[in-house]
């Protein structure tokens, strides 16, 4: 199903407002200033923040790359909830869709799908998009703590707003505050729209995305987006040396307290690219490549030249062939986007074929409809 209402839900004018006031709130600097003491509140309620959401939300709610205790569990989940992005289960719920159905129609977060601001930020307040089944995480839904922590989404995020307040006054909640959760919010929105678009593939995945140096500065570690895709068991994101992770590294500190342990790393093969893509994440892959050639052009080609040569039906396969792209121009293009590795060649085939079936599949339907009218 694609997400075709891009309008607010009524449901979400709640929160779409307090979206939108937070990002006009960080005007009233203007009239607070802005105070070394706020701007420090700010920038490590930022460091704090991602890392609630990308080591705790993301590496340890979604995936589940580490253990910890219960105690730390709380305190990771409360700390990932004052960035007001809403409840910790319903932010790992999605984000596991998101590797479930990655850059197909039903992930909400693809921009390759559904365009830049649906996927950075637009989804979060479209019903259908923003639903989570918590059917399906019931390894969360078993903390009562977690589950009153999610019903309760927007407390941390409040209560962190007070103490801003109280600490460094109004500057104190403006730049402290208010400037470093909008902050949060589009470093975190980045890893889903601009993760999957910008940067390289190290890996061929069943999706489109990509490893970047700056995202991955910005994200504490998120950045190495395509790495994650690939093999998203990892507690590390970077995993080359010079991969910055300043998540991992937190985690790293952390468990030499043996406040978190068990971080999982990313086997030897993996590192070295040696995993064979399932079948079915070609197909996904060959109908990524296969939208970049625009099946009404091909349509629109075959046409005009039946029409201007008046051929007879029986050619229609043999033009269909004539105006495909060919497997070369198909390879070219999804060199461009993908990690160019041996399997390509197969995505490449699975591209070519499926725009054939599309393109064949669409003329004979609307000849047929031709026929009965
Ligand atoms: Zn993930
Ligand atoms: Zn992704």
């Amino acid at each position: 199903m694609a997400y075709s209402n891009y309008e607010i839900s009524p449901k979400s004018y709640k929160s779409f407002t307090g979206f939108i006031f937070m990002h006009i709130a960080c005007f009233a600097a203007i009239w607070t200033g802005v105070t070394t003491e706020a701007v420090i509140l700010g920038i490590a309620l930022y460091v704090i923040r991602v890392f609630g959401i990308t080591g705790g939300f993301h590496r340890l709610f979604a995936h589940r790359t580490y253990k910890t205790s219960r105690v730390f569990q709380f305190i990771i989940a409360f700390m990932g909830q004052m960035s007001m992005q809403r409840g910790v289960i319903w932010w790992a719920a999605k984000h596991r869709e998101h590797h479930r159905d990655s850059d197909t129609p039903v992930d909400a977060h693809s921009p390759v799908q559904h365009g830049f601001w649906f996927s950075h930020c637009g989804w979060v307040f479209n019903e259908e998009a923003a639903k989570a089944d918590y059917d399906r995480v019931p390894d969360l839904t078993a903390y009562p703590e977690l589950v009153w922590l999610d019903k309760n989404k927007y407390g941390p995020g409040i209560l962190t707003g007070l103490i801003c307040w109280l600490i460094a006054g109004w500057p104190g909640l403006v730049v402290g505050f208010f400037w470093s959760t909008v902050a949060v919010y589009h470093a975190t929105f980045c890893i889903n729209s601009l993760a999957h678009v910008f940067g390289r593939a190290r890996y061929l995945t069943g999706d489109e995305s990509k490893n970047s140096f700056l995202l991955g500065i910005i994200a504490l570690g998120e950045g190495w987006h395509n790495n994650h895709h690939y093999y998203m068991a990892s507690a590390r994101n970077g995993f080359m040396w010079w991969e910055i992770d300043i998540t991992y590294y937190i985690l790293k500190v952390l468990s030499w307290f043996g406040i978190v342990w068990d971080l999982k790393q990313p086997p030897e093969r993996i590192l070295k690219g040696d995993r064979q893509l399932p079948a079915h994440l070609l197909d996904r892959l060959g109908m990524l490549v296969a939208q970049r050639f625009p099946a009404d052009e091909i349509i629109a080609r075959v046409k005009t030249r039946m029409g201007e040569a008046q051929l007879p039906e029986a050619k229609l396969p043999e033009l269909v062939k004539a105006e495909l792209p060919s497997l070369d121009e198909i390879n070219a293009r999804a060199s461009k986007f993908l990690a160019r590795t041996d399997e390509l060649k197969e995505v490449v085939a699975r591209a070519h074929n499926h725009l054939a079936e599309t393109v064949s599949a669409r003329l004979n339907g609307q000849e047929r409809i031709a026929e009965a009218a």
